[in-house]
C-alpha cells in the first residue's frame, strides 16, 4: 500500500490533479497496486481555510505519506496576503529538503508541430534538467534598505555540499541516459560560479560521463539554436527555472511537462506550469504533465518503471490519434476530463 498526499492547490490545479487521481485509480486495477490518498489544503486555498500557504495540518499528513502529488498554487486573488502561496511552496521544498528538481523536456511526436521552433521531424529533443532547489537567490540574504537611493537586494551563494550533492544527482541520471553532462553557470562573472564549475569539475571525475560548461546566457541561446546537442543539463536554482521554462516551448506547450523533487526523503511531483488562473474552471487545461508526474512517482518513488512506460505510451498514443486539449492544435480538441477519458480508453485497447 502506498500513502499519497494530494495537494490540489489553486486555479487549474484541482482540475488537473482530479483527471490525474482518476488515471491512478485505472493503474491500480490494472496492476494491482494500493494507494490510499490523502487530500490536503495547500497554496491560497489553505490560506483561506487555515490562514497559511502550508499548514501543520498538511505537514502532518504529508509526514506519515510516501510521496507528494501537487497541482500548482497562486493566483491574483493572494497577490497581497501576508505569506503568498508561493511562499508555501518553497517552505514545501525546503520541508522535504527537495534539493533536486528533475524536469524531463518530453516531446511527443504528435506535437512537433505545435512548438513555435521549427523542429527536425526525423531528430528527437530529449533533455532532462537536474536543477538546484533549495539554495542560491531564492533562499538567499534579501532585503530592501530605505534612504535616499533605496536599495534592495538577493543574494546568490551555494556551499561545497550543495553543489556536490546536486552534480552527483545529475551525473547519476545521465548513466541511465546518454551519460552526457552540461553544467550552466555564469563563472566569468559570479563568485558562486567559479565555486560551481570548480566542484562539478571535482564530483566528475567519479564517474564514466562527458561534462562540459556553458554560460547561462549561451546556453539559453543553444537551446534554441540546437536544442539536441543536449543531453543532462545541470543548473543551479535561477538559471534552471528560467531555461527549463523556455525549453518547454520546445514540447509544443506548457501543459505537458512534470517534475520531480527529489532529496533525502520522500518526494514531490508537480507539472511544470502554475495555476494558470486564466482558463482556471473552463475545462480548458491540459491535464498530461500533471498525468505524467503521477508516471513518475510510479518510477522513482515506487519503482515502476513499466508503469510509466504504460503511461507514456499511452499519452503518445492518445495524441497520435488526434485527441488534445485547446492549447495543442490537434484534429480533435477535447475538455480536460474528456481528454483523460481518451486516454484511459487508449489504455483499456492497449494489452
Ligand atoms: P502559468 O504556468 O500558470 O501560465 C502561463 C500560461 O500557460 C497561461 O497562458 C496558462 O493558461 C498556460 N497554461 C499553464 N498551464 C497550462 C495547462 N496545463 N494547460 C493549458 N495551458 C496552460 O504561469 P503564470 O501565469 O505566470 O502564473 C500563474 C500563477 O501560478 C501565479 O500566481 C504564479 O506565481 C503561479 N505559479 C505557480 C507554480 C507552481 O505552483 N509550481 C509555478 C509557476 C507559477
Amino acid at each position: 500500500m502506498y500513502k499519497i498526499a494530494v495537494l490540489k492547490g489553486d486555479g487549474i490545479g484541482p482540475e488537473i490533479v482530479d483527471e490525474s487521481l482518476r488515471v491512478l485509480d485505472y493503474i491500480a486495477t490494472r496492476f494491482e497496486m494500493e494507494f490510499e490518498i490523502t487530500e490536503a489544503n495547500f497554496g491560497g486555498s489553505a490560506i483561506d481555510k487555515e490562514g497559511h500557504p502550508f499548514p501543520v495540518t498538511t505537514q502532518k499528513i504529508i509526514d506519515q505519506s510516501d510521496a507528494i502529488l501537487l497541482g500548482a498554487v497562486g493566483g491574483p486573488k493572494w497577490e497581497n496576503a501576508a505569506i503568498r502561496p508561493e511562499k508555501g511552496l518553497l517552505s514545501l521544498r525546503k520541508y522535504l529538503n527537495a534539493y533536486c528538481n528533475i524536469r524531463p523536456i518530453i516531446c511527443f511526436d504528435p506535437l512537433k508541430e505545435m512548438s513555435p521552433i521549427k523542429l527536425d521531424q526525423d531528430r528527437k529533443v530529449d533533455i532532462c534538467f537536474v536543477r538546484e532547489l533549495t539554495g542560491g537567490i531564492y533562499f538567499g540574504k534579501k532585503g530592501i534598505k530605505e534612504s535616499e537611493d533605496t536599495y534592495a537586494y538577493d543574494v546568490e551563494a551555494y556551499s561545497v555540499s550543495e553543489v556536490k550533492r546536486i552534480s552527483r544527482r545529475a551525473f547519476d541520471l545521465s548513466l541511465s541516459r546518454d551519460k552526457r553532462v552540461t553544467s550552466v553557470d555564469k563563472s566569468n562573472v559570479l563568485e558562486s560560479s567559479k565555486l560551481w564549475r570548480r566542484e562539478v569539475i571535482s564530483n566528475s571525475k567519479d564517474y564514466d560521463v562527458v561534462l562540459d560548461h556553458m554560460y547561462v546566457d549561451n546556453a539559453a541561446m543553444q537551446l534554441i539554436k540546437n536544442p539536441y546537442q543536449f543531453d543532462v543539463i545541470l543548473t543551479n536554482n535561477i538559471f534552471g527555472d528560467i531555461l527549463s521554462d523556455e525549453a518547454s516551448v520546445l514540447a509544443g506547450s506548457i501543459g505537458v511537462l512534470p517534475s520531480a523533487s527529489v532529496g533525502d526523503k520522500k518526494a514531490l511531483y508537480e507539472p511544470i506550469h502554475g495555476s494558470a488562473p486564466d482558463i482556471a474552471g473552463q475545462g480548458k487545461a491540459n491535464p498530461i504533465g500533471m498525468i505524467l508526474s503521477v508516471a513518475m512517482m510510479l518510477d522513482n518513488s515506487f519503482n515502476r518503471k513499466d508503469v510509466y512506460n504504460f503511461i507514456y505510451e499511452a499519452i503518445e498514443k492518445t495524441l497520435k490519434l488526434g485527441y488534445g486539449t485547446i492549447d495543442l492544435n490537434l484534429k480533435y480538441i477535447h475538455t480536460t476530463s474528456e481528454w483523460t477519458n481518451q486516454l484511459i480508453e487508449t489504455m483499456e485497447k492497449t494489452e
